[in-house]
């Protein structure tokens, strides 16, 4: 008995970055995405568990972040992706890792601390094609700036790359405006120094686009085996790696008319018995959900009823009920054949799984399975 508890099942992670290696094209490497502690599942075992599985590459987002992977996997290319403050870089630089540049300030910075440290700085350009975030979108001053990174003893230029604004919406042909205005660029690049990595594709692009792939894919969100695309994973052999779990802490009758939680937004219709389950917003079960969700106990579904408290949830029993305090609540994952996917959560709330898992506290332990 658990009273939150979010299961890692590692060897799903393993095979979902078996799976993903298998599909990209031609010499194309994975890295696994964790930042975010790795979408909520723990980033160093996931880390661990995916270059298991075939990832030959890492990627973060912030310094912290590369300061706790490059310390666990000092032999793995590690890539910080977001904007640094030179503190963050700092971090960054001290763990080893890679990192993205796409200003002169910036080069400069980076350039002076390739100096200090008396190694270069391995970096890579980004070009925004058309995302509207990090990088710059004009590609005749991307091409200066490699140029300039390659021309710089205290660098080395390591790759070229950009983000896809659309890669999982697969009737916006904007997708399509982005990989030809990056492959024009990485030709570009490539034709002067060919050894430079080229890399585009997120979880999405992977699936939706071969010609994506280049030398690299940062794969995070199908690492986690959950779909990029919000529907099943299972459709593109992907097995979510989470799963949320509760226990039944009190189990009590319901007069029609008696209500559950705050507001008293739900009263019993008529007689019924009303499962306590002692987790709540607190956990990441978000407050969206009151009224408008439903949880697993003995294999079946239950209507989450009432107002979702930050440390407990209440749920429908039904009028007659074999539930007894201390069995198992299943929020996210399999139970007795049935399953509530992420996906389901994030359509319900009206936002995507990355949140929904991204979202589970820090107050629920991981548990590694
Ligand atoms: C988070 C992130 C990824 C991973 O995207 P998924 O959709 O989770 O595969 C790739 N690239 C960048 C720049 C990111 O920020």
């Amino acid at each position: 008995m658990a009273r939150a508890l979010a299961r890692i099942d590692l060897g799903a992670v393993e095979r979902n970055c078996a799976r993903l290696a298998a599909e990209l094209a031609g010499r194309s490497e994975l890295c696994a995405v964790v930042k975010a502690d790795g979408y909520g599942h723990g980033a160093e075992a996931c880390a661990e568990a995916a270059l298991a599985g075939g990832a030959t590459k890492l990627a973060v987002a912030t310094g912290a972040e590369a300061a706790l992977i490059g310390r666990c996997f000092p032999q793995v290319p590690l890539l910080t992706m977001g904007a640094l403050t030179p503190e963050d870089l700092e971090d960054a630089l001290a763990a080893g890792s890679e990192v993205s540049v796409w200003r002169d300030g910036f080069r400069d910075l980076l350039s002076a601390r390739g100096r200090a440290q008396g190694r270069p700085v391995r970096v890579h350009v980004k070009y925004d094609t058309g995302m509207g975030r990090l990088g710059n979108p004009d590609p005749d001053q991307v091409l200066a700036l490699a140029r300039a990174c390659a021309e710089d003893p205290r660098l080395d230029l390591a790759g070229v790359w950009t983000h896809f604004a659309t890669s999982d919406e697969l009737d916006s042909d904007f997708f399509e405006v982005q990989l030809e205005r990056f492959t024009t660029l990485a030709a570009a690049v490539k034709s002067e120094f060919p050894d430079v990595l080229a890399h585009a594709a997120n979880s999405a692009a992977v699936f939706r686009d071969r010609r994506s792939h280049f030398d690299m894919a940062r794969c995070g969100i199908a690492v986690y085996g959950l779909d990029p695309f919000q529907g099943d994973p299972a459709e593109r052999g992907l097995e979510p790696a989470l799963s949320l779990r509760s226990y039944v802490a009190d189990v009590k009758r319901f007069g029609a008319g008696d209500s559950a939680g705050y507001g008293r937004t739900w009263r019993a219709p008529a007689e019924t018995w009303v499962g306590v389950l002692p987790l709540g917003y607190g956990d990441g079960v978000r407050r969206g959900l009151s009224n408008h969700a439903e949880v697993l106990i003995r294999g079946r579904r239950h209507p989450l009823v009432g107002t979702v408290s930050m440390d407990n949830v209440t749920v429908d029993l039904g009028p007659e009920t074999e539930i007894e305090p201390g069995d198992e609540a299943v929020l996210i994952g399999e139970q007795g054949g049935q399953s509530i996917r992420a996906e389901e959560l994030a359509r319900r709330l009206g936002t995507i799984n990355y949140e929904v898992t991204c979202g589970i506290s820090a107050r629920v332990p991981r548990e590694k399975a």
